[in-house]
């Protein structure tokens, strides 16, 4: 998942042109409630998860804090082992929108089971 750090205002340049602002790439489990903690004060965040958990967890930012979400997803289908298609989804949740459950992107199901202890 990518994030930037919210900002007061958007930074400017010396010369007044806009630049854009920093952002910052974790690869720390989302359901970590450390990393999770750390998304709230983002101004934006791109959610790469390949879980439902961490789904769920992103699908809470906008509304909680205003934090809008991008999440993107990527599937691949085989028959036979052979390729035979890539799609692509990018699903943009903005506060005041629907959530990924809401949208039928979570499988709740899943997203409980994911979060049981691991061994
Ligand atoms: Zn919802």
């Amino acid at each position: 998942m990518w994030g930037s750090r919210r900002s007061a205002s958007w930074p400017g340049t010396s010369a007044g042109l806009p630049r854009w602002p920093k952002s910052k790439r974790s690869r720390r489990r989302v359901t970590a409630e450390h990393a999770a903690r750390r998304l709230a004060g983002c101004d934006v965040v791109f959610g790469c998860t390949d879980d439902n958990a961490g789904r769920l967890v992103l699908s809470r930012l906008p509304t909680y804090y205003l934090t809008p979400v991008i999440d993107m997803g990527v599937l691949l289908s085989s028959d036979n082992g052979r390729l035979t298609g890539i799609d692509g989804r990018v699903t943009v949740v903005s506060p005041g929108s629907a959530c990924l459950v809401c949208r039928g992107r979570i499988d709740l199901a899943r997203a409980g089971s994911e979060q049981l202890p691991r061994r």
